[in-house]
């Protein structure tokens, strides 16, 4: 009818349009990316720098950060990408996804490279080199989560603008911050991927698909 705006498209076909990347070059590349799809997003995996152009968004999964730094670099990848994420582009770091995100890093090594884009400083290995893997109670969001940790990091310093998220709420390591954001990075210090919660994939997707729809 005349007069009247033209219809924004359904959310379902926004969501639809919207590209997710999940760097590929160790860790749980696949669930990630069924997460992901899961949440409403198209997912592919990420090896190659020209794979990152039309992203709008992209997922580091955990694994080895120092081997991870070292692959990044050796694939070409880290500087495309450490360009993206510092100009905006949404990104969503896992374990450790989260200390290649981030500013500062504690026990890291000293030839391993970060993006760089939140910050915040985290320790690597901070629960214990001697607890390979366990859970724990998260309150995220101010919701419970069942977290899975596996040689985990924690986050000891949040720099201005960055929200705390999600802290373990009981055991040793309780009050310790465990998820965070910062504008257009997301980071948590455990897997939800692993686990079939799939909150924090909604929550990157939707700021993801919050990013893609100011930029259109
Ligand atoms: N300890 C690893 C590191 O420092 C992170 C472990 C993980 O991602 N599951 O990179």
């Amino acid at each position: 009818m005349a007069g009247e705006p033209a219809p924004g498209p359904a959310p379902r076909e926004r969501s639809e349009r919207l590209k997710l990347g999940v760097l590929a070059l160790q860790g749980d590349v696949r669930e990630h990316a069924a997460a992901l799809r899961a949440s409403g997003a198209a997912a592919v995996p990420v090896r190659r720098p020209e794979e990152i152009d039309d992203l709008d968004g992209i997922v580091i999964p955990g694994g080895e950060s120092t081997t991870m730094s070292k692959l990044m670099v050796d694939f070409g990848v880290y500087e495309p990408l450490r360009k993206r994420v510092n100009d905006g582009m949404p990104a969503y770091g896992s374990c450790a996804g989260m200390i290649l995100l981030a500013t500062e890093i504690l026990d890291g090594r000293p030839d391993q490279v970060s993006l760089g884009a939140l910050d915040v400083t985290v320790r690597r290995n901070a629960f214990g080199r001697q607890v390979d893997s366990f859970e724990a109670p998260v309150t995220l969001d101010g919701d419970d989560f069942h977290a899975v940790f596996i040689r985990a990091p924690w986050v000891e310093r949040v720099g201005d603008g960055v929200e705390v998220l999600g802290r373990v709420n009981a055991g040793p390591s309780e009050g310790r911050i465990v998820a965070v954001r910062q504008r257009n990075v997301l980071a948590t210090a455990f897997h939800p991927e692993l686990t079939g919660d799939r909150r924090v994939h909604r929550l990157f997707v939707d700021m993801a698909r919050r990013a893609k729809s100011t930029e259109d």
